[in-house]
């Protein structure tokens, strides 16, 4: 494609990042080898083997939890607050130390551009360490009584698309509160955990506090139905978020589910529309679309729509699509082969059904998977591109007339996590914001994510609070 001005390839060097040919499990403080057999993660944007990464069976996941119990009982939850809180921020300091190399590996295992993991995921990371080291020796305030106690062992489950953030979602405010983890990274995207396992190491963390299991499904099933586990934080598909509900069912377990997403981008014909299609563009090609709150479903008000969506195609023809270590690129590559599938699957039902389809011209490289910046036009609430998640680069347009039809579409989903609304009118803001049935709701803005805030859905999309002072009532009797 040519633009304007052409940029010369800005790679970012992968020596920084030392990938070793295999790996073990992270159990009480040392990699060992797993019982079970082996996988391979890749290189999405290349298909390259990046490593082989041991496969966590049912002995390995119990050998986990018990390291954890150990160090609970023994170590971490009599030791105070304020000693804690040390821990977590030399953790901090080492992730901010070791951020380039953080960020060119994530890169690498997820197919994300570096801009995005270099600007966005590392240093939320971070900060999320940081923020929740502050709350350690503070509990008392939390609103949870004067002595409020942890749970205990943490089972945590997360998924490949910002790998080591939905690992600090999950670990800094489990010990905070004085719990330990067990933790299973998807298996797309295990090696920057592993990388944590040796900054915990780096830390003198002590052994048995984070424990960290790779695997797929299965080693994440062992791990929920595991009698050690006091709790289970999981973030992923609303499908295996409802079959771990049906397996903690009748047990004590506690349980948080950060689930899927099909969120309205609420554009009304006052909203500033320059600033509008950057959030559009955030919304929806932020991290290929692999956002859970992603703004899928464009609501665009009907008397603007044909000069927002000409501002729109203009903004994505000038999207760059490819090599995630250039730091030009804005669009990376889709995070499996499956995950391609899927998505170019439910684009093929949206074009059946009748939907316009459109991208810009773009030369998307010949290996790895790519798929590239879409937009349907013409989408109704029939249209499966109009309530099913698609998590990719693919947004769906629909139109509205009055601000009570906005509002109605938009609520009308299974899912409940996230919504945008544009307008230069604050009160109406406050009004369509308060109507509408979303864990977060951005105004003239999306996708921003800050870690005093709480995170999390209605309806399908899950139960529970990640982020914020609510984060610490989900690790707290
Ligand atoms: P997934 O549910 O298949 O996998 C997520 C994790 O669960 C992986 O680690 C996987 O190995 C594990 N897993 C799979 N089957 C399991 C089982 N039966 N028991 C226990 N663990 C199991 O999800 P995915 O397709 O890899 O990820 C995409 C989905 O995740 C999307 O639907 C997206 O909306 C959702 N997601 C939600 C959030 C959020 O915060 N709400 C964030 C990211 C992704
Ligand atoms: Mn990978």
């Amino acid at each position: 494609m040519t633009t304007p001005f052409d940029y010369a390839p800005a790679p970012e060097s992968r020596s920084i990042v030392d990938i070793k040919p295999s790996y073990g499990l992270f159990i009480n403080g040392e990699f060992v080898d797993g019982h079970g057999k082996s996988f391979k993660t890749i290189s999405p944007a290349t298909e390259e083997v990046l490593a082989e990464v041991a496969e966590a069976d049912d002995a390995d996941v119990d050998a986990a939890v018990k390291a954890a119990r150990r160090a609970y009982d023994r170590v971490w939850s009599r030791m105070p607050g304020r000693e804690r809180a040390k821990y977590l921020y030399r953790i901090a300091r080492i992730i901010q130390e070791r951020s380039r190399e953080l960020a060119v590996l994530e890169s690498i295992d997820n197919g994300k551009p570096i801009k995005e993991s270099r600007d966005v995921d590392i240093p939320i990371v971070a900060a999320h360490f940081f923020y929740y080291a502050g709350w350690a020796d503070k509990l008392e305030y939390a609103g949870r009584g004067a002595d409020p106690r942890p749970l205990g062992v943490a089972g945590q489950i997360i998924p490949w698309n910002f790998p080591l953030l939905m690992l600090a979602w999950k670990i800094a405010p489990a010990l905070a509160c004085g719990n330990t983890v067990v933790l299973k990274p998807a298996e797309t995207t295990p090696l920057t955990a592993l990388l944590f396992a040796e900054i915990c190491q780096q830390a003198d963390l002590p052994p048995g506090v984070v424990n960290i299991i790779t695997g797929a499904g299965g080693t994440g099933q062992a791990l929920v139905a595991h009698p050690g586990i006091d709790k289970v934080a999981f973030t992923g598909s609303t499908d295996v978020g409802k079959a771990i509900a049906r397996t903690v069912a009748g047990t004590d377990k506690k349980v948080t589910l950060e689930l899927g997403g099909k969120a309205a981008n609420i554009v009304f014909d006052d909203a500033p529309l320059d600033q509008a299609v950057e959030g559009i563009v955030t919304g929806i090609f932020f991290n290929q679309g692999h956002v859970c709150c992603a703004g899928s479903r464009l609501l665009v008000q009907e008397s603007i729509a044909d000069e927002l969506l000409a501002k729109l195609k203009r903004r994505m023809s000038t999207l760059r699509v490819g090599d995630p270590l250039d730091k030009n690129t804005d669009v990376g590559a889709i995070n499996s082969a499956e995950q391609l599938a899927r998505i170019r699957e439910l684009s093929d039902i949206g074009e059946a059904e009748g939907a316009g389809r459109w991208s810009p011209e773009c030369v998307l490289p010949q290996h790895g998977f790519w798929f590239p910046p879409t937009i349907f036009t013409g989408v109704t609430q029939a249209h499966r591109i109009a309530r099913e998640e698609i998590f990719g680069p693919v947004l769906s347009v629909l139109t509205f007339r009055t601000p009570a039809e906005a509002v109605e579409k938009a609520n009308n989903t299974p899912y409940g996590l996230s919504a945008g609304i544009w307008t230069e009118k604050g009160s109406r803001i406050l009004k369509i914001a308060s109507q509408l049935r979303a864990g977060v709701v951005w105004a003239n803005t999306f996708n921003k994510f800050d870690p005093t805030s709480p995170f999390g859905g209605y309806k399908e999309s899950g139960y529970g609070r990640e982020g914020g002072r609510h984060g610490l009532e989900a690790y707290l009797r």
